[in-house]
């Protein structure tokens, strides 16, 4: 057979092989691929946000739909993708699965399991994107959100549906308190959502290890996008773990969420970015960088009745540099959120744990669902401590000091000692406002630091025993009574003069 017979041949074959479902507009050939990153040629049809299907199993998302090409991130092996290879169209945008079996598990950021516990059964695929609700669905508000964190709970309440930052240097304990936040929840009704975003994999271990000894991990889903991940990953996590918390929410359940953190996540999408061409602005991020995290957390809201009144209330982290809260990505979360608790690396060295910066710290929503009983005892702790701290400073300087310096001074001290607390160890609304009631008496100030939460723990511990009501009363009316007031002074005097017999 000549060469030219061969070719036509071979034409012909193709040309009957031809299938004429597949259009040019839905698939399409790479020309290049690398760094997470996939440009194609065709796919004149794809949507924004589309998945694509490579070969051997791997997916894409549509970033960029330029007028000849289409610029995807990599969901998968980019390794196993080559110049050349055949994409097609999926017609469905990147979803996750949800439901009541993701509880307890861990999954990558397109839920994958990554735990080695088999298969998830889903009860349905929601879009990583998904609209936030209107207004006209949400209502205020209205009910707290424990922490279980003493200095949380008293100073910068948290609600139901609200959106609170935390923010700190590295290692100053941002992590602790979310977790800490997940503990306390046991028993309350609220699933929590923990999304891991370029975190340490043996990080994530340990946290996962610490959620089950603490009987936290049936109520939880963790979503892990680690370190080691290509940047689409990371950009995808807290759009997933989002989903995943929203098929709670509507359904009527409070949702707990924490991204830790979203610093990380900033710098993933910049990569992105910038290899998709997108041109840099301030600090090399993109242009829509505000936007990334303002659609995120706008899905947290507190839901009408009519929507069955479910919450998704959301814990972000940043990440800050030498304590400037005035960088670009931290001034840019502070501002979509509802409030910041700040950590500050100076209390945290100086054994101030969780270091809490009252003074920067602060919670616009939550005071309204704080409850009566402790807002009765804890109105006032903010401005006492923001005295504490200015006369703290300006008493350096000389050594006479009067009476009333001296004793603003003591007691800032015993606020600052009872407001420590130890990490893994939440403590219910009742014993925060019994901790916080007592270091407001002056009953503590000629206690000696180191004994002041002994004193406390005992006087716990001869309430339970005798006055039960107390507790009970409390967690009932959600009032503190003048009675029980007493009955808690008591207590206490009672200790303390015991301790003085020792
Ligand atoms: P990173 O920037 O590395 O993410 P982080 O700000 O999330 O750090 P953590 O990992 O939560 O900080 O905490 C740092 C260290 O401080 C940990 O070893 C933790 O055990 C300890 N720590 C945190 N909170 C407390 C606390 N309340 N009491 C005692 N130790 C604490
Ligand atoms: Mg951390």
């Amino acid at each position: 057979m000549s060469k030219d017979n061969e070719l036509s041949n071979l034409i012909k074959k193709e040309i009957e092989n031809f299938d004429s479902h597949l259009q040019m507009n839905d698939v399409g050939s790479v020309i290049s691929a690398g760094d997470g990153i996939c440009t194609i040629y065709g796919l004149d049809n794809a949507m924004y946000g589309e998945l694509l299907e490579f070969p051997k199993n791997n997916y894409g998302m549509v970033m960029n739909l330029n007028e000849d090409s289409v610029g995807a991130v990599i969901l998968g092996n980019e390794n196993e993708i080559f110049e050349g290879d055949i994409v097609k169209r999926t017609n469905r945008v990147v979803s996750v699965p949800v439901g009541e079996n993701l509880l307890g598990r861990v999954v990558n950021a397109l839920g994958q399991p990554i735990d080695g516990k088999g298969e998830i059964k889903e009860d349905d695929f929601f879009p990583i994107e998904r609209k936030a609700p209107m207004i006209m669905d949400r209502q205020p508000v209205s009910s707290p959100l424990e922490t279980g964190i003493k200095a949380i709970d008293s100073m910068i309440p948290i609600g139901k549906g609200q959106r609170e930052l935390i923010i700190g240097d590295r290692q100053t304990g941002k992590t602790a308190i979310a977790i800490d936040t997940i503990i306390n929840q046991k028993g309350k009704d609220v699933i929590c959502i923990y999304c891991a975003i370029g975190q340490k994999n043996s990080t994530v271990a340990q946290i996962v290890d610490r959620l089950k000894e603490n009987d936290a991990l049936s109520y939880t889903v963790i979503v892990n996008a680690s370190a080691s991940e290509a940047a689409p990953m990371l950009y995808v996590a807290p759009y997933s773990a989002t989903s995943i918390a929203e098929y709670f929410a509507i359904d009527g359940r409070d949702v707990l969420i924490v991204y830790d953190d979203l610093s990380k996540h900033a710098v993933a999408y910049r990569a992105l970015s910038l290899l998709l061409k997108r041109s840099p602005g301030r600090e090399a991020f993109p242009g829509d960088i505000f936007y990334l995290h303002s659609r995120l957390l706008e899905r947290a809201c507190h839901l009408s009745d009519e929507k069955k009144g479910g919450s998704i209330t959301a814990l972000p982290i940043v990440e800050t540099q030498a304590g400037d809260i005035s960088a670009y990505i931290p001034t840019n979360v502070i501002s979509i959120t509802d409030g910041q608790i700040f950590l500050s690396t100076d209390l945290f060295n100086s054994g101030q744990r969780p270091a809490i910066d009252s003074g920067l710290s602060v919670s616009r929503v939550g005071s309204a669902a704080q409850y009566k009983s402790m807002k009765q005892v804890a109105s006032n702790i903010k401005i006492q401590l923001a005295n504490y701290h200015e006369l703290l400073d300006f008493s350096r300087f000389g050594s006479d000091l009067d009476s009333v310096t001296k004793s603003v001074l003591t007691h800032g001290e015993t606020l600052m000692e009872v407001l420590k607390q130890k990490q893994y160890s939440p403590l219910s609304m009742e014993d925060e406002i019994i901790d916080i009631l007592i270091a407001q008496s002056s009953m503590l100030n000629n206690i000696k630091k180191e004994d002041i939460h002994h004193v406390l723990k005992l006087t716990h511990m001869y309430l339970v025993n005798n006055n039960e009501e107390v507790f009970t009363e409390m967690k009932e009316t959600r009032l503190l009574s003048e009675e029980n007031k007493k009955k808690i002074y008591e207590a206490c005097q009672h200790i303390i003069e015991g301790m003085k017999d020792e």
